[in-house]
């Protein structure tokens, strides 16, 4: 009960609700996100210091204008006399009294024999202390937040949620021990100490519940038929016209194997942008369709539900299939002869948006559900499709290039299968770096590609307007501006509702529009052939697989294509990708130069919540981590119930699947 704790009460309570503290454990294990460390120093000029200080003079306040004013008072620092100023801290007047020792944090001038302070601290701090800080709420400070942890650590008598075996094979300190370092942090072994435990403890826990996942995925045996007709499959093939890549027919086999293997198939196809992922699914499709099944594949915006569309009637043209697409403009007439026929298993294959998801979407022979660019979506959207039916086989398809040994960890429930090679020997996107102020050389580039009919993606970072950032409104001006209004552009953001963004892109596709300015919107795999520029603005905030990504909207054609990646900082980061075009390696890079944080956003977002854990830093224990889970549930798969915490998170997890 968070109220036991002495200095909670109601509208405290309150305010810990606003950051997800709803018990004593929810507060004793709200870990700060970083410290503030602070070196008492010597009275050294024109840096960054710490120093102890004792006041010697009565504080003075003056009012300089409104809301502005100056506190003032001597002090003793370093057994030197000198004059302290702090800024707008007029209310601590009363708190700095004669003799008292101080912490001032701040810059010392020697000319004016002056230290201009940031902070005070009303304590002699040790020559050492590492202050931790809080994600914090309106209404509550850091201090006031550290205070109560500390008076709700009395009433928490907390153990580690691991198998005991585990604590003793490593001989963890005490769980509390533990959590009371990482909140007081005092002697830096002690406190790697514990924050290592209790990093091995988050991802103890999360690699549980993905090898339970695993493990139990494994044991199904399901015994749904199929007709593994290789005679008709190798025709399908043979009737594309295109040879599949080496890549592409691995991906296939393995997806038959899971099959012939009698395995609920549940595989992650991760393959580079325009590496010809959909072409598997559809040839998976097929053979639920020879099988007797129907199959659904759901992508993230109407568009490319369409252009799914369009390719798969190509693919099966021959054959006589039956294939629909639902999606929110589908009108009332056609969505209910859908829904309709759908139930009768009249249709074979369907693709459509999140409007397959409802509930009057009734597929009674459904066994494949593929969903396109699967970040895009959230567990519980893509798990209410999958259980439209039993042993429903699921594919997931994505572009997010993320290194190979990171995703055998964190997709670790799911079978991978990788395409790496590129089927179309396409010109390499011209990839240039380009100061701000040198941005003509990309609008005369910009113009002679309209003049041959091509067209241009525009990517800035951000909606709002904000003096750091290009917004979609500033560039849109600067395009307009550049080229005399004679230029058709139009602007689409994530704020758009899904039938304004379809608009618009039908727009740029029709090529009513020559220059689309968006936010990251686009970045999803949207094939717009005569695309042959790409500019992104500030792109030093993007991560290098995102840009990369983005660059993938260009050179879909045998035209040569060009990236400008507009940035006054981090230019060398960026110049990666002026030279690199392998998806995986830009990947590996990214992976060293960022924090696993910014690029697991959308995993680590919903589905991962980690505190003082990181893929990336922290790596090293993720994999122990991972192996001392697998052994754990191996050899107690049939006894998880006696452990009361995992027998929770077992069935958090079975909620959702
Ligand atoms: P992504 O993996 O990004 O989803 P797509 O499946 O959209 O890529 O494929 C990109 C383009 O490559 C499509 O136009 C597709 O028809 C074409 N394609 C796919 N496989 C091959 C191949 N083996 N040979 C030639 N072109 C191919
Ligand atoms: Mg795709």
């Amino acid at each position: 009960m968070l109220e036991n704790v002495k200095g909670i009460g109601p509208k405290t309570k309150k305010l810990l609700n606003n950051l997800n503290i709803f018990t004593v454990n929810d507060l004793v294990n709200y870990y700060p996100y970083r410290y503030n460390v602070y070196n008492i120093s010597d009275l050294v000029e024109n840096e960054n210091i710490t120093v102890h200080a004792k006041v010697i003079s009565e504080p003075k306040v003056a009012y300089i204008r409104r809301n502005f004013n100056m506190l003032s008072f001597n002090a003793q620092i370093d057994n030197k006399l000198v004059k302290i100023v702090i800024y707008n801290r007029g209310y601590l007047k009363n708190n700095i009294l004669i003799n008292k020792e101080l912490t001032l944090v701040g810059k010392y001038k020697e000319k004016s024999n002056t230290f201009t302070a940031s902070n005070i601290i009303f304590k002699k701090m040790l020559n050492t202390e590492i202050e931790p800080v809080y994600n914090l709420t309106k209404g509550i400070t850091n201090n006031a937040i550290s205070k109560l942890i500390n008076e709700a650590y009395l009433e928490y008598n907390g153990e580690y949620n691991l198998p005991n075996y585990i604590v003793h094979k490593y001989k963890f300190i005490p769980k509390r021990k533990a959590v009371y370092n990482i909140h007081n942090p005092t002697s830096t072994d002690m406190f790697n100490l514990s924050k290592k435990t209790l990093i091995y403890e988050e991802f103890f826990d999360f690699m549980f519940k993905v090898n339970y996942l695993k493990i139990k995925n494994e044991n199904i045996k399901v015994n749904t038929k199929y007709n593994l007709d290789i005679g008709k499959i190798k025709k399908i093939i043979n009737s594309l016209p295109f040879k599949l890549t080496n890549d592409q027919l691995t991906s296939v086999k393995d997806l038959l194997e899971d099959l012939k293997n009698g395995k609920k198939v549940n595989r992650l196809i991760l393959g580079d942008v325009g590496s010809g992922k959909t072409i598997v699914a559809f040839i998976f499709m097929y053979i639920h369709y020879i099988s007797g099944y129907q199959s659904v594949m759901m992508v993230p915006i109407e568009i490319l539900a369409f252009q799914h569309f369009t390719s798969i009637k190509k693919v099966f043209n021959d054959i006589e299939i039956n294939i629909e697409i639902l999606t929110s403009s589908t009108s009332n007439r056609e969505r209910t002869r859908i829904l309709k026929d759908l139930k009768e298993e009249k249709i074979d294959i369907l693709i459509g948006t999140h409007s397959l998801i409802n509930d009057e979407v009734v597929i009674p022979k459904l066994k494949l559900v593929i969903t396109d660019e699967q970040h895009r979506f959230g567990v519980k959207q893509r798990q209410s499709l999958e259980n439209k039916n039993e042993n429903v086989n699921v594919i997931y398809m994505s572009a997010t290039p993320i290194p190979r040994t990171l995703a055998i960890t964190i997709y670790g429930d799911m079978d991978i299968s990788y395409i790496k090679e590129k089927p179309l020997n396409n010109k390499k996107v011209i990839t240039k770096v380009l100061k701000e102020k040198n941005i003509k050389e990309m609008l005369y580039k910009v113009l002679e590609e309209i003049k041959k009919d091509n067209q241009v993606f525009v990517v800035v970072p951000t909606i709002e307007e904000s003096d750091s950032l290009e917004n979609v409104d500033s560039v849109y001006n600067k395009f307009n501006n550049a080229f005399n209004n004679k230029i058709p552009i139009e602007i689409m953001h994530g704020k758009l509702k899904n039938e304004e963004k379809d608009i618009i892109l039908n727009n740029f596709k029709t090529k009513k529009t020559k220059i689309l300015v968006s936010t990251t919107v686009v970045e999803v795999g949207i094939d717009i052939k005569d695309a042959t520029v790409i500019v992104i603005f500030n792109a030093e905030r993007f991560g290098l697989a995102t840009l990369h990504q983005l660059r993938g909207r260009v050179g879909r054609s045998n035209k040569q294509s060009y990236a400008y990646l507009i940035s006054d900082y981090e230019t060398e980061r960026l110049e990666i990708l002026e030279n690199e075009t392998d998806g995986f390696i830009i990947s590996e890079k990214d992976f060293e130069l960022r924090s696993s944080g910014d690029m697991f956003g959308t995993r680590q977002s919903g589905e991962v919540r980690l505190s003082l854990a990181d893929f990336k830093r922290d790596y090293q224990i993720l994999l122990k981590a991972k192996e001392d889970s697998y052994n754990f549930i191996k050899e107690n798969i049939n006894n998880l119930n006696d452990f009361p915490y995992f027998k929770e998170e077992i069935k958090k997890i079975e909620f959702l699947t």
